[in-house]
Parts: structure tokens; C-alpha cells; sequence
């Protein structure tokens, strides 16, 4: 089918109101746990030929947040599905005000490869939890996860109701040539931008769920053991493959050197070496030229622990580097990988004046007890979403939406928000017949200018 036709049929599926009752989009959703709870072990083969990630880890970072997602959606949709009552100003009573969500129509997701399934599986639950179609383009570097899918999906979806093709940038292209209602798309600032061009041409509405430089902040009253153990977790996750991850540490100077020892220690503990047989929980860099771009940020001169790697496997150990000021070239553009840039500063004002400056992060972490400098960093620094003395953990809270700002994102998803995401809400003033003052019809006259003013002021 060409995109055009695949588009068309969706159009005309969707037109013909088939996708609006409660009972059809729960019965989608349950036919879309069921497909994956089946198949859930091609699912785990198949992402390990793209980057040998763990069955644990698979579960934990990607199928996990799809079940929830799942359950989460089939219980609460009728809610959500809800016409919400709202109250009626003085000026139109006795009216009644009512919110009414509507599905936005057609949808496009293009998904990315770092996990590769929930970044694909769950904004497709909230669209067709909104009552949408979907047109799913999972990334072609993850080709097997992105293949299973499609085989799994497109054999028990008619094309009509959601669809997966698989394919590269041309694919994508072609796709996004077209007037969809919706698109939802994950990946680079750069392709984000090239996205948003292509939906301008239809005004299509989207939701950018993009990347950037995320900071963590370690301030000097910080138990410093458990944050490096929780810094060292999310950071080196899928082998910092990750939108969320720790991109960089800023360290208040009196604490810097206990915090590297912890760091060491927590990754001597948690990521032994590979010189001895590959552990579980290493996760290979997705293809070499995202290794090679890697190993070109680590500055020898500057490496405090790790920098060790085996290129035909495709593994880095984590790598922490110490002395990196913001002038250094791993500062530049964000890592998405293994290697961990630690920064000292002195004064925490100076250098929240600094961070303001940089484009808007995805997340920002921040280590203390101190409730006003928290108070202080989070007020005055924009970020997409983050955590205090945690990493990662907050996308895991579907009833936290989850997405960034400015240069990291536009709109959000998880849960209700993807909900939101994929709907529109409609604003409907219900008039009876029976009342109907006189005061907004001419003759104007000034007795009534001053009833309108009190009815409305
Ligand atoms: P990418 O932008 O290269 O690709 C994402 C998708 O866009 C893929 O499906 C790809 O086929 C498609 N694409 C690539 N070039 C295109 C073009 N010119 N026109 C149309 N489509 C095109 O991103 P990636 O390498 O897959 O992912 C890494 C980036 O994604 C990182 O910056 C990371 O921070 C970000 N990311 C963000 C989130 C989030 O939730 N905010 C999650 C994961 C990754």
C-alpha cells in the first residue's frame, strides 16, 4: 500500500465514526496487550540483535512502562473519555458549560531507537486511546526491534485502524508529505525542526519529544554515596543511550573528590569490566558510527575512571572524566552514551546564571536537603521534567506528563497527558429557550451598557 492510499483508508475509517465509542478503543487497546504479552519473547530476541540489551532491561526500561501505560488506559478511558462540567459565568446563566474531547483524526508517530519499543508502543496506546488512527514509523537503526513490531502489529491490526511501516529517513519523508491531523515525533533537535516545517505546510498540531545536555546538580550537603549510586544507575543505563540520562555533573567543589571515589566505586560495582566476559547489564552503542563519535569526546588527558572500550563488540566502559570546564568539546552537544563529564564550581548563584543561558534541558536533577537552593535552581532554570536525588525515575509516573521545552520538546504524554495529546477539546455553552434577557440586543442603551458591565465585570 502507498503511504497516500494507507493515509486515505485511515481517513475513511475514521470518518466513518467507527473509532469514537468507548468499546471499540478498549477492545483495540486489549487486542494490543494481548499481541505483546504473546509475543513478549520475540520481543526480547529481537531487540538483542540491535544492541544485546538484557531481557531484564528490556523489561524494566521499555516493556514495563508499556503494560502500565496499557492498564492504566483501559481503566481510566472511560473517565477521560468524560464530558467535563464546568461552571457558567453570571452572562450565561442559566446555561451549561461543558468540555467535550474529540479525537484529532489521523495520526503519524516516527519513533527513535534508544527504546525503541515504548518510544513507539505508548504514544500509539494514547492515540488510539483518544480514538485516533495511527501510522506508526519506528526508527530504522533499531531495524529488528522496529521489524518485530511491524510483523506483530500489522498481522493483527487492520490497516485502517493502525499500521507500522518500516523504513528510514525516505520513508519518513514520504509520509510526513501528507495532511495528517497529528504528528508525534521523537528524536534530534535537528530532524525535530525538519519535522515541524513539514507539519506547517497542512497547520498540523505536534508533539516534539526531542533531547539536549540534562544537568545534575551536587550540592555540598548531598549524601554523596547514594547519590553517585543513583547517578551511576541512570546514567549508564542502556549505555547512556538514554533522553534522560545525565548528560553532565556539576559538583560544588568541596564535595568533588568524594563524588568521583563514589562514582568509581558505584561502577566498579555496577558495571564490572568486560576484559573477563560481557556482564548482563552492558548494553552495546546502537552502530559505529554513534561509537566512533563517542570515543571522539573522550579527552584522554581528562579521564578520572573507565575510557576502556572494544570496537568490534561495540562497548564503552563508563567513562566519568574530571577537570571539564563548559569550554570543553564533550560540552557541546549533548553525549548519549557512556561517558560521564563532571564540572566543580564554587558559587551555585553564578553558575545557575550560567546553565540559564543553555539551551532549555530535558531534565535536571538536583542532589540536596537544601529545600531554598532547590527551590532557587528549579524556579530559575527551565527544564523539561527531572527529579530531586534521583535520575530518570520521574518518567515513570504516568500521572507526571512527560516532555520538554524550548529546544528539548514541545507537549507532553504518559498517561492522561497523552491523552490530552492526542485529542481535542471541544467548549460547549448549552442554552435553554425559556430565559433570554433582553441586555445584549439593540436598541443599545446606556441601562444596559451598565447591567452588561455588572453582569460582567
Ligand atoms: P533521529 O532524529 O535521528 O531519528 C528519529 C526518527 O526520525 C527516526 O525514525 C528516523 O527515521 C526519522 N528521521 C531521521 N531523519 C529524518 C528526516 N530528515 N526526515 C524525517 N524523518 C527523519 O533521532 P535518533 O537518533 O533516533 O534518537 C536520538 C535523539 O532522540 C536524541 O537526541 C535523544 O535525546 C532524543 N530522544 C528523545 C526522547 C524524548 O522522549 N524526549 C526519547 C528518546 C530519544
Amino acid at each position: 500500500m502507498t503511504p497516500e492510499n494507507l493515509l486515505a483508508a485511515q481517513r475513511e475509517f475514521f470518518l466513518s465514526g467507527q473509532t469514537l465509542p468507548l468499546k471499540f478503543r478498549i477492545k483495540q487497546l486489549k487486542k494490543l496487550r494481548k499481541a505483546i504479552r504473546e509475543n513478549e519473547q520475540y520481543f526480547y530476541e529481537e531487540i538483542y540483535k540491535d544492541f544485546s540489551k538484557s531481557k531484564f532491561e528490556t523489561y524494566a526500561t521499555e516493556l514495563s512502562l508499556v503494560y502500565s501505560e496499557l492498564n492504566l488506559a483501559i481503566k481510566k478511558l472511560k473517565k477521560w473519555m468524560k464530558p467535563k462540567k464546568k461552571r457558567t459565568d453570571l452572562a450565561n446563566k442559566p446555561g451549561k458549560s461543558r468540555i467535550l474531547p474529540e479525537p484529532l483524526g489521523c495520526s503519524l508517530i516516527i519513533g527513535a531507537w534508544n527504546y525503541p519499543y515504548q518510544l513507539s508502543i505508548v504514544p500509539v496506546i494514547s492515540a488510539i486511546a483518544a480514538g485516533n488512527t495511527v501510522i506508526l514509523k519506528p526508527s530504522e537503526l533499531s531495524y529488528n526491534a522496529s521489524a518485530i513490531m511491524a510483523k506483530v502489529f500489522n498481522r493483527i491490526f487492520i490497516p485502517e485502524i493502525f499500521h507500522v511501516v518500516i523504513g528510514g529517513i525516505k520513508e519518513a519523508q514520504a509520509l510526513l508529505n501528507l495532511n495528517f491531523d497529528k504528528i508525534f515525533f521523537t528524536g534530534s533537535v535537528p530532524v525535530g525542526k525538519k519535522i515541524y516545517q513539514a507539519a506547517a505546510k497542512h497547520l498540523t498540531p505536534v508533539t516534539l519529544e526531542l533531547g539536549g545536555k540534562s544537568p545534575t546538580f551536587v550540592l555540598p550537603d548531598a549524601k554523596i554515596k547514594m547519590t553517585a549510586k543513583r547517578i551511576v544507575w541512570g546514567k549508564f543505563l542502556n549505555a547512556g543511550q538514554t533522553c534522560v540520562a545525565t548528560d553532565y555533573i556539576l559538583v560544588d567543589k568541596t564535595v568533588e573528590k568524594q563524588l568521583l571515589e563514589e562514582l568509581k566505586n558505584q561502577i566498579k560495582i555496577q558495571f564490572p569490566t568486560f576484559e573477563n566476559g560481557i556482564p548482563e547489564n552492558y548494553v552495546q552503542i546502537i552502530n559505529e558510527r554513534n561509537f566512533d563519535r563517542l570515543l571522539n569526546l573522550i579527552d584522554k588527558e581528562k579521564i578520572y575512571y573507565g575510557g576502556t572500550f572494544d570496537k568490534e563488540k561495540r562497548l564503552i566502559h563508563p567513562t566519568v572524566l574530571h577537570n571539564i570546564s563548559f569550554d570543553d568539546t564533550v560540552m557541546e552537544d549533548e553525549i548519549f552514551g557512556p561517558v560521564l563529564p563532571v564540572i566543580a564550581y564554587e558559587n551555585l548563584d553564578e553558575l545557575i546564571e550560567k546553565v540559564k543561558l543553555k539551551p532549555k534541558p530535558l531534565a535536571l536533577y538536583i542532589f540536596s536537603k537544601n529545600k531554598k537552593q532547590i527551590k532557587k535552581i528549579q524556579t530559575e532554570i527551565s527544564f523539561g521534567g527531572g527529579a530531586v536525588n534521583d535520575t530518570v525515575m520521574h518518567l515513570t509516573n504516568h500521572r507526571l506528563p512527560f516532555g520538554g521545552t524550548g529546544s528539548s520538546g514541545m507537549g507532553s504524554y504518559h498517561g492522561y497527558a497523552g491523552f490530552e495529546t492526542f485529542s481535542h477539546f471541544k467548549s460547549i455553552l448549552k442554552k435553554p429557550f425559556w430565559f433570554e434577557p433582553p441586555v445584549k440586543y439593540a436598541p443599545y442603551s446606556e441601562k444596559n451598557r451598565k447591567i452588561l458591565k455588572f453582569l460582567i465585570e
